[in-house]
């Protein structure tokens, strides 16, 4: 029965937050872009700055072009590469050669990976500096939107652990994109920040059970969850422990294996999506 009001509960709520706009420019725009299995996330803000968070794999270039011009964008002000994985920065040399980039953010690695070897090749070749980022930087993208970046604070030895931890901050709402950072990371952070209530979490390492830990997930109680991962993808992501911690902090789970791209609207106080999403 409470099982029940549950599900209905997150079913009326999903609902509610369904929305046709008409004017996106109020709206912070989040586009979480389906790229199968890897990371992909698309933000414009109302005053028309963009940041792209991750591309995908080197294939997945297309993918994440058609869908920032759908967007009706045709330049990202702020490329940022969460790490050095493929299923992340795989197509990003590719995305810097073809729309107009400003700047280009990574953490502190030692990689010497092909796609990651062909990013910094590519952006040295059109003499595009590298902001290499860490715990307590800063990014100011304009009045009401600021990216706090929160991990890491060195390099570590697992390359997923280099992710960078980036907490948005848009008017009185908060994103949290954690890469792949695994609970240690999350861990850490938690120990050292007082983190806010999220309204929107990009659930980390495409829904692994070495991420997402009870206690991280209880203090940022997000109220939507997103996990980016392939349609039958070779290491089962999402887990299911990942599905049961989110659902104890009674997120709405949303999936692009599920659903494909997901695009969310923000205006401040409240989330709101683009169209009726199956949740988990
Ligand atoms: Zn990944």
């Amino acid at each position: 029965m409470r099982k029940f009001f549950l599900i209905s509960l997150i079913l009326l709520c999903s609902i509610l937050f369904i929305i046709k706009f008409n004017n996106h420019n109020k709206y912070l725009l989040v586009h979480v872009i389906d790229v199968g299995q890897g990371d992909s996330t698309f933000i414009a803000t109302p005053s028309g700055k963009t940041i792209l968070i991750d591309g995908g794999e080197d294939k997945n270039y297309r993918e994440v072009l058609v869908n920032i011009r759908k967007n009706k964008f045709n330049h990202i002000d702020y490329m940022i590469s969460s790490h050095s994985d493929s299923d992340h920065n795989g197509s990003l040399d590719k995305i810097l050669k073809k729309i107009n980039t400003n700047k280009i953010f990574m953490p502190k690695e030692n990689a010497d990976n092909k796609d990651y070897l062909e990013l910094i090749y590519e952006a040295s070749n059109q003499h595009k500096k590298i902001n290499r980022i860490k715990k307590g930087d800063k990014i100011q993208i304009d009045n009401d939107t600021k990216i706090f970046v929160l991990s890491p604070e060195s390099i570590k030895e697992k390359p997923n652990d280099n992710s960078l931890v980036l907490l948005i901050k848009y008017k009185n709402q908060f994103l949290l994109f954690t890469g792949d950072a695994s609970k240690d990371i999350e861990s850490k952070i938690i120990t050292k920040y007082r983190l806010p209530k999220c309204t929107f979490l990009k659930v980390g390492h495409h829904g692994s059970k070495n991420s997402s830990s009870k206690e991280f997930l209880d203090i940022i109680k997000p109220k939507i969850s997103v996990i980016s991962c392939g349609y039958m993808n070779r290491h089962s992501h999402p887990h299911k422990e990942t599905l049961n911690r989110l659902k104890n902090t009674n997120t709405i789970i949303y999936r692009t294996d599920i659903n494909g791209d997901l695009t969310f609207y923000l205006d401040g106080k409240n989330i709101y999506a683009k169209d009726t999403y199956q949740t988990n």
